[in-house]
Order: structure tokens, then C-alpha cells, then sequence
């Protein structure tokens, strides 16, 4: 059975003072639950404070937002998966919409840093997702799973099964508009579909979360939809109490 996962995007949000504020708060009120697991996503230098909070708490882990696919070298102002694993974290987030759309990181780059945090021991939660225009293009499934396809290319097969997925229709990023759990759905399962194809049955484990717009209003609608696992918040996940309340959905 799959654990719903709960995953805050903190953005370029929360640097380490902040950060230490929002997890005595959080952790003050939310009690450790068997059955979801959180994630926080916080930016680069908030990543030891959070993961040092979360030490003895299992339910709970640190991920990074972004990871350069090199080890090492000169890229000044980059950070790379074996830092980030030596900072405390587990997960790292790739290919983010902001990183594809504001940042114009491609799929090959995607597909670098998938492999770059198989190397360092990292989780990558892989994230696609379309724009309004192929939306209404009703280019949706095909721009998705070219992001899933190109990011997961060359990748074994039981890394990919231990991979984590999140639909992020960037017309619901930041914007109040939600996809509904049908839309949601609909793409979770052709994710589903397309993962199957590519490794077999191990990709049943595998857990496809829902980004865009999710707040304690819509979480639990949301969760109920097939095929979705998790959910993964940006803007509804920087308030402690808010927080907490879409982590008790
Ligand atoms: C995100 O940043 O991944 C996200 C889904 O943001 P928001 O919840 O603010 O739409």
C-alpha cells in the first residue's frame, strides 16, 4: 500500500531563521502519523536547519528544490546532489515547472539530474506538467509524458521504480485555479500507464503526486482521486497552521 505523501514546496521562501521558526511551530502541533509521510522542499540554505529538526522524526524528511547534474566544478552559485545528501537531504525536486519555464531547463537536463541524484543516494520526484496553451492544444498527455519519458531515459529500472512523479499543470502553479480530480486523474493514470510500459509491475509502487493550487479547501478532494498519491504545495504550504491542517487531511 502506498503511504500519501504530503510535500511543501517552501520556493525561494524561509531562509534558515524563518525555517527554524515554521518547524518549532509545525512540529509543536503535528504528531507523528503512520500512515502519510511529509516531505519538505525548503531552498538550498535552509535544507540542514530543517533536516537537523527533523532527525527524530522519520515520518518526516528534507529535500532540496534544484541540483546541478555535475558532482562538482566551477558552476559558481550551483549546488550539486552530493552536497545536497551531505546537507541532510533525501529528496531532491526535478524539473519544477519555475525551473523548466523561468529558469529553461530542458528535459535532457532533467534527465542529468535524475542520474545525478541516483549517484549521491538522492529520491528524484520528477515533475511535468503543461502549459495553458498545449492545455487547450489538448497537447496535455503528450507534452507530459515526453517529460516523463526524456527524464527517466537511460535510467534502470528498479531506480525508476523507487522514483517519486508529481503532475504539476502549470496553469495551476501560483495561479488559484486547480485542476479538478477528474483532470487530475486523467493524467495521474496515463502516468501510471507510461510507467508501467517502461518497467513492468514495480511501477504500481510508485507514488504520482498532484501540484497546482492545492490548499486545506481542495486537499482531501483531491487525495480521494484515483491514481493520486500526494499532493505537492507551493504557496498554502509556508503557513505552519495551514500546513498542518492540509497534513491532517
Ligand atoms: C509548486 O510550487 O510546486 C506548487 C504546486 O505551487 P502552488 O501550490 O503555490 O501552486
Amino acid at each position: 500500500m502506498k503511504l500519501p505523501i504530503f510535500a511543501a514546496n517552501w520556493k525561494m521562501h524561509h531562509g534558515p531563521s524563518d525555517a527554524r521558526a515554521f518547524m518549532k511551530s509545525f512540529l509543536a502541533h503535528y504528531r507523528r502519523q503512520q500512515d502519510r509521510k511529509v516531505l519538505f522542499f525548503p531552498n538550498a540554505l535552509s535544507v540542514t536547519t530543517v533536516s537537523e529538526l527533523l532527525r527524530d522524526r522519520p515520518d518526516m524528511e528534507t529535500g532540496i528544490q534544484n541540483i546541478h547534474w555535475e558532482d562538482k566544478g566551477a558552476f559558481t552559485g550551483e549546488n550539486s546532489a552530493p552536497m545536497a545528501r551531505d546537507s541532510g537531504a533525501t529528496h531532491v525536486l526535478v524539473g519544477h515547472s519555475e525551473r523548466r519555464h523561468v529558469f529553461h531547463e530542458t528535459d535532457v537536463e532533467s534527465n542529468l539530474k535524475v542520474k545525478a541524484a541516483f549517484r549521491a543516494g538522492l529520491t528524484p520526484v520528477l515533475c511535468v506538467g503543461e502549459l495553458l496553451a498545449e492545455r487547450d492544444a489538448g497537447d496535455t498527455e503528450r507534452v507530459v509524458l515526453r517529460q516523463l519519458l526524456a527524464g527517466i531515459s537511460e535510467v534502470e529500472e528498479g531506480q525508476v521504480a523507487s522514483m517519486m512523479f508529481a503532475y504539476e499543470p502549470v496553469w495551476a502553479i501560483g495561479t488559484g485555479r486547480t485542476a479538478t480530480p477528474q483532470d487530475a486523474s486523467t493524467v495521474h493514470s496515463a502516468i501510471a500507464a507510461a510507467l508501467k510500459t517502461a518497467i513492468g509491475e514495480r511501477a504500481a509502487g510508485i507514488p504520482i503526486l498532484y501540484g497546482g493550487s492545492v490548499n486545506r479547501g481542495n486537499a482531501t478532494t483531491l487525495l480521494a482521486a484515483p491514481d493520486v498519491d500526494g499532493v505537492l504545495v507551493g504557496g498554502a504550504s509556508l503557513d505552519a497552521d495551514g500546513w498542518n491542517a492540509i497534513v491532517c487531511a
